[in-house]
């Protein structure tokens, strides 16, 4: 394998993973993020996120994986530059482009004599390589009265998904590589070779899954490499939320949407992941790439109907619980909710655009109290949301005095409660599964009336809320 000096701009979620897996299987890697506390924090081995094995990873770099804030120490001798800063969504829908902006002229003002390959891994709309080589190429002309003399852009969007970031980067389903010019890719394919091949060891708290062979290596054109990534995420956005809207007939014509998933899901054209009817999908992802995706369209006039109908029905999703819990309870004044989960899905802390929390919001605007439990989103729930909520570390607390119990994340640990004996802290034993999530008969058998998404509601409240067997 050949060594490359690889510099990773932004240390998120996407930055520091990457970073870290290809420090880990061979390279040197500087990561360069303009918030010092977070690059001072780094450097004592501290990841500013929940991240399953991120800490572990990079713990095994051995000495490949340095982090800093200034550019020049960063820029200068790398071979390959990745941009992974954050492009959230803008005022119109289409994404802020800032932090890619200024990204790209701190590379251009440094860049070094050797060729350097500028690779796009932040999701960006199509046009971007060629915006970013703009502004490389302006940067450099500033500071120096010259032309760069070698330097590529290629577009490498990324695919990981929060709270596996580690594992899907060490065990992708396929790396797309898009560049007008061959030596990029070629480079790049030079740099994803140990993954590619799967020729690294691998570590022993992320053992290597069986059947896995060579990787795919796409490579493409960049508008092709960026459109990849907006029609792979809008697709498995729109499969939740066709399975969405289908729960909700489900429910009308007495189905159960899990065995009507099952059913379709094991057509192989169609496949059984991303088919769980629930609250329906958040993140920093979907929301803001579905989103793009129809600014993009509308840039181009070109209409994008079905990307739209997946937004509509996903925010659907979350009335059609808060209608399940007025149809229980009549009213949702002064009731206290208990809502376990705040973040966007399991084993991340990410909150941005939780299900979780817009599902709270709606329960707070209409008059309820929302205590919520989180495994570990608590600390930067307390720090970044503004909406009123009560926050409960233990289930007891979250439990005691409580109206019903909604379930908007699926920890799961949260089977493991002891349910039988949290239900006597309840005023009404009612739980709102909103991911399917639950052991529903033992729940019912526990007492509590339970409600899901898409499936037959169980176990009935009598008029003091007890529920009974009629
Ligand atoms: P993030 O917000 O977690 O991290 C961005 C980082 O970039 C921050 O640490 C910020 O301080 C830093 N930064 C901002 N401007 C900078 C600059 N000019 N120079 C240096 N550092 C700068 O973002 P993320 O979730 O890692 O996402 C990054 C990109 O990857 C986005 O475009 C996103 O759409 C895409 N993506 C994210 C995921 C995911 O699961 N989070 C998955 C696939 C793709």
């Amino acid at each position: 394998m050949l060594m490359k000096r690889v510099t990773v701009v932004g240390a998120g979620y996407v930055g520091l993973t990457t970073g870290a897996v290809l420090a880990y299987v061979g390279h040197r890697v500087t990561v360069v993020d303009l918030d010092q506390a977070r690059v001072e924090g780094l450097k004592a081995g501290k990841v500013p996120f929940v991240e399953p094995y991120l800490e572990e990873i990079m713990g095994l770099s051995q000495g490949r994986l340095a982090f800093t804030f200034r550019y020049e120490e960063a820029i200068p001798e790398a071979e390959v530059v990745f941009v992974a800063v954050g492009t959230p969504p803008g005022p119109d829908g289409a994404p802020d482009l800032s932090q890619v902006r200024s990204a790209a002229q701190g590379i251009g003002q440094h860049l070094g004599s050797g060729f350097t390959v500028v690779v796009n891994k932040s999701t960006v709309p199509v046009g971007s390589g060629n915006y970013v080589e703009a502004l490389v190429r302006r940067a450099y002309w500033e500071v120096y009265g010259e032309e760069p003399r070698s330097f590529a852009v290629a577009s490498n969007p990324e695919f990981l998904r929060e709270g596996q970031a580690v594992y899907d980067s060490l065990y992708p389903d396929r790396i797309v590589v898009g560049a007008e010019d061959r030596r990029a890719l070629e480079v790049l394919r030079e740099l994803y070779e140990p993954i590619l091949e799967q020729s690294f060891p691998a570590p022993p708290f992320l053992p290597r899954p069986e059947r896995m062979g060579a990787v795919p290596f796409i490579t493409t054109d960049l508008a092709s490499a960026e459109l990849i990534k907006y029609g792979a995420n809008a697709f498995l956005a729109m499969k939740i939320s066709f399975i969405n809207e289908l729960a909700a007939l489900a429910e009308r014509v007495g189905a159960d949407i899990r065995e009507v998933a099952r059913g379709i899901g094991l057509d192989s054209r169609i496949g059984p992941r991303f088919l769980q009817a629930g609250l329906g999908w958040g993140g920093s992802c979907f929301p803001k790439d579905t989103l793009a995706l129809v600014a993009m369209g509308r840039e181009y006039g070109v209409s994008m109907p079905l990307v739209e109908a997946t937004r509509e029905v996903n925010a659907l999703q979350r009335q059609r619980v808060v209608e399940k819990l007025l149809s229980e309870l009549k009213t949702l004044k002064g009731r206290t909710i208990a809502l376990l989960g705040l973040a966007f899905k399991p084993h991340t802390d990410d909150l941005r655009e939780s299900p979780a929390l817009e599902l709270a919001a709606l329960l707070v605007e209409r008059g309820a109290f929302v205590r919520a439990h989180d495994p570990v989103a608590i600390p930067r729930a307390q720090r970044e949301v503004s909406l009123a909520l009560e926050y409960a570390e233990t289930p007891e607390a979250l439990f005691r005095g409580a109206d019903a119990v909604v379930l908007a994340t699926d920890w799961p640990e949260y089977r493991m409660w002891p349910w039988e004996h949290l239900k006597g802290l309840l005023r009404t034993p009612l739980v709102v599964d909103a991911r399917n999530h639950l052991d529903r008969d033992r729940l019912v058998a526990a007492g509590y009336r339970y409600l899901g998404i898409g499936v037959p509601s169980l176990g009935v409240l009598n008029k003091e809320g007890i529920p009974g067997t009629g």
